[in-house]
Order: C-alpha cells, then structure tokens, then sequence
C-alpha cells in the first residue's frame, strides 16, 4: 500500500532507523554528506549484506574526511563524488543538490535535509518518507542512474559544445538518439543517432551511428501492429491519426517508463543530450509527414531542445 509521512523533527535518527530497515539496497544521492556522521550507520548496514550506493556533490562538507570515505569504499561502499560544470576559469557553478534516498526500490526519503550535523541540530528542515509510491521509486531510480552516468567527458562536451561547420551558422551540434518504429533483424528496435545543429535543424545535420535498443517483450508485437497498419495499409486519415497518437503513447509510455536501462547503457559509450521516437503521421495521398517527440533532454542543455521536431531527419 502506498503511504506517506512527512518530518519535520528528530530527522538523523528518523533517517537512520529506515537506513537499517534496508534489506537488499540503498541508493544515496545527497549534496552535502558528512561521512562522518554516518560511519556506524553504513558500516552496521553492510555488515548485512545490504548494497549502498551514493552519488554526493564535490563540497568539503561530502569529501573532507578522505580516511571514513577510503573505511566505507574498504568495506564495500560505492561512492561517487560528482564533478559538475566549470566556467573557463575552472569555477564550478552546478551543484549535485539532490537530498534522496532508495532503500529496497520500496521507500523513498526526499526532502530539504542534507545529511550533516548542522541540518540534523540547529537548523529547520524536512523530508517526505513515500512507501510503495511506484511512480517516486521509478523516477527517482531514474534520476539516480542518469547522475551516475555522468562522465567527464560528457561534462567536457557540454562546456566545449562542437560548433556547427555550416558557413554563418552560430548554432552548436547536439546528439538526438531517434527510436524508429521498426525492428533489426535481432529483434532490437532501430534506432540512430543524429547530430543536428540548434539554429537550423531542418538542414544542418548528419546521421551518426545505428543502436539497436532492446525491445521490451510486451511492446514489440504491438508495435509492430502499428507500423505495419500505418504504412503499408490503406487506412483513412481519421483512422491514421488515432494510430499514430496511439503508437507515440506506446513508445512514450513504455520506453519513459524504462529509460534508465535503455538509455544509461548507451550513455556509456555515447554522446546523446536528447531521446526521441519518429511517428509518421499520413494525410491523404501524399507521402507521410513525420516529426519526432522528444521524450529526455539532456538538462544541462535542456533550453536548447524544443519538445518536437517536424522532420524525419532522412531516416525514412
Ligand atoms: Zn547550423
């Protein structure tokens, strides 16, 4: 059963009383962590058997103390401290500034509490405990899966952005990663990436690289309905639409749902700043039009991604 409270008092030892709850898993991403303050819980925790993985932000306050952090990553721990985005003279103005715990992909605490003696003594704080609330436990797994998979050289690439070759073109070249309604010999779904320029989409870009994506089992056959019905069949525009909509609400609703197993692993290895699926959309005798919905953005350059695209980028 789904089920909320919400703290305002007593929150260290609160926090601590879940922690030890945990039976196979605890994933940490919290901005400012005083290891410190935390030893005996993690190391009473492990001793159990329980995973604890932790993103935290690069602050004095989460990596001051480098003998806890080497005793936690000894006995197990993961720790990543999360390097972020540094103007030209090396200042960093982004913060990892989440305040969450996943323990078992059952609970999940957010709040305003950093997990340090200030926050736990002398300061006003919160945080919400949501349990069994599928839809927090998803989206914040998510959230914590995409922090990880952060690399500096993805860092790298949105400081130095590839600007766009074309003459009298300011634009700068970013990776759009399009699931396309059909299916490789292997039974992935076909999807590319394409480089396209932010000023002039409709002309400036490239085709980089085929992925295949899994395919999750449940959708493929109905997908596979879909694409067949929409263009090899004659079906009237009305008909068409509802289709198409209902097509764009399977990838969206499936593939959104599962985003961190898809796109984390390819994130990997690839450059991507947005996902997208291509619906064609046929109205009358002509040849169908097609635009792509883009269901993630990179955040760091998330102003620079419109919600749609009306092209099909020649991949059709
Ligand atoms: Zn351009």
């Amino acid at each position: 059963m789904c089920d909320v409270s919400i703290h305002f008092s007593n929150l260290k030892a609160t926090l601590i009383r879940e922690l030890k709850l945990a039976k196979n898993s605890i994933k940490i991403a919290v901005g400012y962590l005083d290891f410190e303050l935390f030893e005996k819980t993690f190391q009473e925790i492990n001793q159990e058997k329980v995973s604890i993985d932790i993103v935290v932000d690069n602050n004095a306050t989460s990596t001051g103390n480098k003998e806890v952090l080497d005793r936690l990553k000894a006995i197990g721990v993961k720790i990543k401290i999360q390097e972020m985005l540094a103007n030209d003279k090396g200042d960093v103005y982004g913060k990892m500034h989440h305040k969450f715990c996943i323990i078992d992909e059952a609970t999940v605490i957010t709040g305003s509490y950093n997990w340090t003696f200030t926050a736990s003594t002398v300061s006003f704080e919160n945080f919400i405990i949501l349990r069994n609330n599928r839809e927090a436990i998803t989206k914040f797994t998510n959230e914590f899966h995409l922090i990880k998979a952060i690399t500096q050289e993805r860092l790298k690439n949105i400081q130095e952005p590839e600007k766009c070759k074309e003459e009298g073109c300011n634009g700068i070249l970013l990776n759009m990663l399009v699931l396309l309604p059909k299916f490789t010999r292997d039974g992935n779904l076909d999807a590319r990436i394409v480089q396209f320029c932010t000023s002039n989409y409709e002309d400036h870009y490239s085709e980089k690289n085929a992925i295949a994506v899994p395919v999750l089992g449940e959708v493929q056959e109905k997908l596979e309905n879909q694409y067949h019905q929409l263009v090899e069949s004659q079906i009237s525009s009305d008909n068409l639409d509802l289709t198409n909509d209902s097509y764009a609400l399977l990838v969206e609703k499936a593939y959104s749902r599962y985003s961190n197993t898809f796109l984390v692993d390819i994130l990997k290895s690839e450059q991507v700043h947005c996902w997208g699926h291509l619906s064609p959309s046929i109205y009358g005798d002509d040849d169908p039009d097609y635009s792509i919905s883009i269901s993630w953005k990179d955040r760091f350059v998330e102003d620079q991604i419109d919600d749609s695209y009306a092209t099909c980028f020649d991949l059709v």
